[in-house]
């Protein structure tokens, strides 16, 4: 079999039919509505006790940090009021070996040092201020009220939400595994080593990333209409919505405004459909799972975000090598028996691991539109090893990785398409013609090239949306998201204080 036709069928087993999204749709609704009505369903659809979203008028100084997945982020923010906003930023790659330590205070703790460093770095005056205010106050947290910095944390897995700055871990996603943290107040883990350390910072909100990147859009968003939905494409993904309080048939335990008759519902989409009635499921995604150390759950995250799509890809390309009868990336002098020996990459290519191929790599391929796509053999040389790829190979690589790149982007589709049903804007008079805003995050939504091209291509065969529906979607990158978010909700807390 020669490698283009190999190829084509690899594609085409991605292929997600207009007819499977519709279905799939209708499915994420069914199971919204599940969610609202009682806990342990697929969509886990937490209320998270925030009943309003900003208009940009919010003001003051905040602090914010995010562990999302692969980076943790600090952050301060000043909010303006006038739906601009100035922040200062520091990021840190989370090292591997605490993402799966024995004991969740390793990894708290170092969550607590990189605060300190950050205010040493950036707010050295104000952290001065308060080191000689404690010598001189007797008592042990000897700050000054005003002077305590409200830190909004950003924290992106799933939580038991019990109040705005307290949440116990319901699980782990996106490869971190300490049992140790399960069940406990994440909030009082960071707290407590920010205290060893006697910086000036309260956590006040204990925030998912979704619900401060809807906040944050909502703050900033041009026009009148307030963003109804808030969804990461990076490592995961997750989407949280402004749902009617009617709706929410769930018993709720903390207090709320119920003035509003909203709430925002971080809906854990990334485990829409674990029973697998509508999503694609192909050996690869297949292994994958297996391969994982969650099985069976998670698996709309497992087909759309950043995490997984580059092992999708990984474990196309190594059958694909290991097929005698199919001539990719091979060494054309080899005639060895041992599949590896046999292409041209060389024997630590950390594409023969799980997790070895990047996502990114995903959007150098389709970017890549020069006629010998020499820009995507440079970075499979320099990112892979692969040495002296040929055009062929290059073809092969482009094609499968967009088929699941577009495969991804069509599932994304879905779960907006429901959301924006389920709010019922389309058919509101009240807002004929108005946009309806959606605040984006995320680096697989930012900058894989097309990708929101692909999801509104989706949407705009979606019944009850069709291409007019699409064009009134306005999908929009809350910049810093994340960041901005977490500190409106701080700010909503201090004012419960
Ligand atoms: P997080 O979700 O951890 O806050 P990001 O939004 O930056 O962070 O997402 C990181 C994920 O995005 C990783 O899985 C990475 O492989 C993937 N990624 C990074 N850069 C790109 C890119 N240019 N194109 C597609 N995916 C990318």
């Amino acid at each position: 079999m020669t490698l283009e036709s190999k190829a084509k069928s690899v594609v085409a087993q991605f292929d997600y039919t207009d007819d499977q999204v519709n279905k799939a749709v209708k499915e994420f609704l069914r199971q919204m509505d599940e969610g609202l009505q009682k806990d342990g369903t697929s969509l886990s659809q937490i209320p998270t006790y925030v009943t309003g979203v900003p208009n940009g008028t919010e003001k003051g100084l905040y602090m914010a940090v995010d562990l999302g997945g692969t980076n943790f982020r600090v952050c301060s923010i000043q909010l303006n009021g006038d739906t601009t906003f100035n922040l200062t930023f520091s990021k840190v790659a989370i090292p591997k070996d605490l993402m799966v330590a024995k004991t969740a205070q390793e990894l708290f703790a170092f969550l607590a040092k990189q605060i300190e460093l950050f205010l040493k770095e950036h707010h050295e005056e104000h952290f001065e201020q308060h080191v000689r205010r404690r010598m001189t106050i007797s008592s042990p947290d000897g700050f000054r009220d005003e002077h305590v910095f409200r830190l909004g944390f950003t924290f992106s897995f799933p939580v038991q939400q019990i109040g705005i700055n307290k949440g116990t871990l319901i699980r782990w996603t996106k490869g971190f595994d300490i049992p140790d943290a399960i069940g406990k107040d994440v909030c009082a883990l960071l707290q407590d080593e920010i205290d060893k350390l006697h910086l000036p910072v309260k956590v006040a909100a204990l925030v998912n990333d979704t619900v401060g990147t809807l906040m944050a859009r909502s703050y900033s968003s041009p026009g009148k209409t307030s963003t109804i939905l808030g969804a990461i494409f990076g490592t995961g993904t997750n989407g949280a919505y402004v749902e009617k309080l009617a709706n929410l048939k769930k018993p709720l335990t903390g207090e709320y405004d119920k003035s509003t008759g909203e709430m925002v519902i971080n809906t854990e989409w990334g485990s829409f459909d674990n029973q697998l009635n509508v999503l694609p499921n192909t050996p690869w995604d297949v292994a994958l799972d297996k391969a994982s150390v969650n099985p069976g759950i998670q698996m709309y995250e497992k087909r759309v975000s950043g995490m997984f799509l580059g092992e999708i890809l990984r474990l196309v390309i190594i059958d694909l090598l290991k097929n005698k009868d199919v001539a990719f990336f091979k060494d054309e002098n080899s005639s060895s028996n041992d599949w590896k020996s046999t292409t041209n990459i060389v024997a630590d290519s950390s594409i023969y691991t799980q997790w070895g191929l990047d996502t990114a790599i995903m959007s150098v391929a389709a970017a890549d539109s020069t006629p010998e796509l020499s820009t995507l053999r440079g970075e499979l040389e320099n990112q892979l090893g692969i040495h002296a790829a040929g055009l062929d190979d290059a073809q092969a690589f482009k094609a499968i990785a967009y088929a699941i790149g577009r495969r991804a982007a069509r599932l994304s589709a879905v779960a907006i398409a429901a959301i924006v049903l389920q709010s019922g804007k389309l058919t509101d008079p009240e807002i004929k013609d108005e946009p309806i805003d959606i605040g984006v995050d995320g680096s697989l939504v930012e900058h894989y090239p097309y990708f929101r091209d692909m999801i509104y291509e989706a949407l705009a065969i979606i019944d009850g949306i069709g291409p007019e529906g699409a064009k009134r979607i306005r999908i929009g990158i809350a910049k810093d998201g994340s960041g901005v978010g977490a500190a409106l909700i701080a700010l909503v807390a201090a004012g419960m204080e």
